[in-house]
């Protein structure tokens, strides 16, 4: 097949990317490298079912493909918070951009969506049926009210235009090829424990996150686009749920037990807790995530020990 992935110098962008060319298929990678690393890539450069096309996906652009996953976004909230306005238009834009080709070619779009459209959940687990508690004015609104347009966006071009549509709500994922100023509290903890320097906990660190393996995440993905009888949406993640200061003691007994915690800050609207519900993608397609969370933090403790960053 010929896919197109937005976004594909990310972090999942590029994991996808070895994934899909690892199963046969012809890639074309559209990204601004704004967040995105070139090196993430670099082993496909060569590959030529792989084509790397350096644009921004806020302006229209054409491709001959049969899937699109339009994963284009910042995602960290440091980054998404840089430039909040660019953010949203990413989001707007991007996303209409993406459809406007599915249009033309009879392509199907996934859609990246997010935990984030749930906002400070009320109801726990999270299933997809919750409509959310977001603040639409807040410093998180760029990429959450972003997201929950992106995929009215998806709805509205599959009922009005018949455009094919997938949309998967990720959560929290971490594994190699995060960056190490990425700014997620998995890479600051592993860089912080690497450098010897206390790990930053913000507010008291009783808030949880459920954190899933990047390769059980794209294979989730896959899963949606390739496997699932409807659009969605449909949960990606691990319901293995975590505080904060416990993933930080796990991460300390790995690395250094002496290290210090530091107590910063709690950001604004940050989430109190978070979980998937993902009984919808598992009873249609089988998938679930199968990386137990002491692997994958080995994992990504050895790409950044790898990555020799300091
Ligand atoms: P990332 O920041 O590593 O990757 C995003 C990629 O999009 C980068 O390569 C960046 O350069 C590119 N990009 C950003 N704006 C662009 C634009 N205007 N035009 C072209 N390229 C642009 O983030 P990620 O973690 O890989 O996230 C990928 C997608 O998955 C995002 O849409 C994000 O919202 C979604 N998501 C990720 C997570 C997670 O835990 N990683 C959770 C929920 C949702
Ligand atoms: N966090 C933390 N220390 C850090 C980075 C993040 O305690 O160095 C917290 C953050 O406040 C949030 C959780 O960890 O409660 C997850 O943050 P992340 O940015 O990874 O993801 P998101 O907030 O988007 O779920």
């Amino acid at each position: 097949m010929r896919i197109l992935i937005t976004g594909a110098a990310g972090f999942l962008g590029s994991n996808l990317a070895g994934f899909l060319l690892a199963r046969g298929d012809k890639v074309i990678a559209l990204d601004d490298l704004s967040t995105g690393r070139k090196d993430n890539i670099k082993e496909h450069l060569t590959n030529e079912d792989f084509t790397f096309v350096e644009a921004d996906v806020c302006e229209p652009y054409h491709f001959e493909v049969d899937q699109i996953y339009n994963l284009a976004c910042p995602a960290s909230p440091p980054h998404y918070q840089r430039d909040p306005i660019k953010t949203t238009m990413t989001c707007v834009m991007g996303t209409k951009n993406a459809l406007d080709l599915a249009r033309k070619t009879n392509a199907t779009v996934l859609q990246a969506s997010t935990s984030e459209v749930y906002g400070d959940p009320e109801c726990h687990p999270q299933n997809e049926s919750y409509r959310g508690n977001v603040n639409p004015i807040g410093p998180r609104s760029c990429y959450d009210e972003g997201k929950r347009v992106a995929e009215s966006l998806c709805f509205d071009y599959q009922r009005y235009h018949g455009v094919k549509i997938k949309v998967a709500r990720i959560f929290n994922t971490y594994g190699p090829k995060m960056r190490a100023d990425d700014g997620r509290v998995i890479s600051n903890m592993i860089v912080a424990a690497s450098n010897a320097k206390p790990l930053t906990v913000y507010g008291d660190g009783s808030q949880t996150r459920s954190f899933c393996y990047v390769d059980d995440l794209v294979g989730g993905l896959a899963a949606v686009m390739n496997e699932t009888g409807t659009s969605g949406p449909y949960n990606v993640g691990n319901p293995d749920e975590r505080t904060v200061l416990e993933v930080a003691e796990i991460i300390k007994q790995r690395l250094d037990p002496t290290l210090a915690i530091a107590n910063l800050d709690l950001p604004e609207d940050d989430p109190r807790q978070r979980c998937p519900d993902i009984t919808r993608l598992t009873s249609e397609t089988g998938w679930k995530p199968t990386t137990d969370f002491a692997v994958g933090l080995a994992a990504t403790i050895a790409y950044f020990a790898q990555q020799a960053v300091h």
